[in-house]
């Protein structure tokens, strides 16, 4: 008997004993000391004022295109870039999307391309009182840039050009090409970025690395975590929109159904969002998570990060308590638009609701469909694929590839003790079209916690703008 409770004891403490010396073990990630950022001539801080100011505003409908707003920033980028537009090729693509094309001396490397949009979301009238400038006043103040487009994307787009200038203004030239590949419509369908890449495909090109927006350093939105953390985009969930509908005759609303059209919308909207899409981590995410795991300063985040072989579970209920963790971890499922009724005193005979869903890697619109029917259990509900954009999730750049080490390098070379990680995209950007021209797609712009983007008081800090322009340096210099 003693020998089996001995036996016990030592089974119950071998895994224990194992698992704290892991977590007190646990090594952070390398610290360093990044360079002091070189300072920006005025010039810089200005064109971006400027860029800001003119509202390239991407409507809806693209045929509704302020084409003078745009026409305007042409002209700036020409007064702004004289040496780029002396020296690098420029096609004009639908319209005002660009390709501007700097020759490598070796034309045997593939070329590295820069990507970023200048078109912006509106500001909704309503919102105006609430921003501290005017929204697109282009002010700086306090060390800060503000209004619509600082963050997304004119901060990398102006980084890309202020970076390209000044080497060109010191007579460099790139041993490998440069493509800089800037759309005009990413906020509304992207057809000018897919334009860019079905040209590129046409060249022939294909490219060792394209950066686009996507993913930044964060110092807030790892708790427990205090070193900023690099999240490097290196893939992107699918993005599809579901109409649900149902239907019954309405009537006066003085003698209502038991049942009618909404309360059938209602309760399967109600079914749909208690169902839960399973919860995976994707082996980019593991890398993330063993990547912080050494810097945490919670205990138990600690221990259970640093023994994933045993705490996955405990780790995924946790990523599926914030709104965070269940986007890294699930697809998500969540109805933006409601419609039903005309008149307070008539039932409607229609109610209807659209879906947007994240799809993670991995899985596919079609299985998503047929999560929500499953979700929703009412054969009377009828559900169909609505809105005017669906895309699978992207494929995945490795993270062991040469793409990935540059831009973590760079990302490196200008942030103290930052954390480089793989990080899967919850949106959508531009660069997806260029999966087919490039294995190396990454999304990352080195700017802290970005404030404001699609909301209120956009704006830049002048330091992560410092920060842009050298990271683009040092992928060119690369
Ligand atoms: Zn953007």
């Amino acid at each position: 008997m003693k020998k089996i409770i001995a036996v016990i004891i030592v089974l119950i403490l071998l895994p224990a004993g194992w698992i704290l010396v892991r977590t007190f073990n646990a090594k952070p990630w390398p610290s360093h000391k990044a360079a002091p950022l070189a300072a920006l001539p005025d010039s810089a801080l200005l064109h971006l004022s400027m860029a800001i100011r003119i509202p390239t505003v991407s409507p809806q409908d693209p045929s509704r295109i302020d084409t003078s707003v745009f026409v305007r920033y042409r002209t700036l980028l020409e007064n702004a870039y004289p040496l780029i537009h002396q020296r690098l090729t420029r096609d004009i693509v639908t319209g005002f999307s660009y390709i501007y094309t700097w020759k490598g001396t070796d034309p045997s490397l593939p070329p590295l391309i820069l990507m970023a949009h200048y078109d912006v979301v509106p500001v909704e009238p309503s919102a105006i009182k609430l921003w501290t400038t005017q929204p697109f006043s282009g002010e700086i103040k306090g060390d800060t840039v503000w209004g619509r487009g600082a963050v997304d994307d004119k901060c990398s787009m102006i980084s890309i050009m202020e970076a390209v200038e000044a080497l060109l203004r010191q007579n460099y030239t790139p041993r490998r090409s440069v493509l800089l590949c800037f759309g005009h419509n990413e906020e509304s369908t992207g057809q000018g970025a897919a334009a860019i890449a079905r040209l590129l495909q046409q060249r022939g090109i294909h490219a060792g690395m394209v950066v686009d927006e996507g993913g930044e350093i964060t110092r807030e939105k790892i708790p427990g975590v205090r070193r900023p953390v690099g999240l490097i985009g290196i893939g992107e969930k699918g993005y599809a929109t579901f109409e649900l509908l149902a239907e019954k005759t309405g009537g006066h609303s003085s003698r209502p159904d038991k049942e009618t059209a909404v309360d059938m919308l209602a309760r399967a909207l109600y079914k749909l969002r208690q169902e839960k899409t399973p919860h995976r981590i994707l082996d980019p995410t593991r890398e993330f998570l063993t990547r912080i795991s050494g810097s945490s300063n919670k205990f138990m985040d600690k221990m259970a990060l640093n023994n994933l072989w045993l705490f996955e579970g405990y780790v995924l209920y946790k990523m599926g308590e914030d709104k965070d963790g269940r986007a890294m971890t699930s697809t998500t499922i969540v109805p933006t638009i409601l419609e039903s009724g005309v008149r307070e005193n008539v039932i409607p005979s229609q109610a209807k609701a659209i879906v947007n869903t994240r799809i993670l890697p991995g899985e596919s619109i079609k299985e998503v469909e047929a999560f929500i029917r499953r979700g929703v259990d009412d054969d009377r509900i009828k559900i169909r694929l609505a809105g005017d954009f669906a895309t699978e999730p992207s494929s995945m750049t490795d993270y062991h590839s040469d793409a990935f080490k540059k831009v973590a390098d760079a990302a490196v070379a200008v942030s103290d003790d930052l954390i480089p990680t793989p990080f899967i995209m919850v949106g959508a950007t531009d660069s997806r079209n260029f999966r087919t021209i490039s294995d190396g797609v990454i999304n990352f712009c080195p700017t802290t916690d970005s404030k404001g983007y699609h909301g209120i008081d956009e704006r830049l800090p002048v330091k992560d703008f410092q920060r842009a322009v050298q990271f683009y340096t040092l992928l060119i210099n690369g």
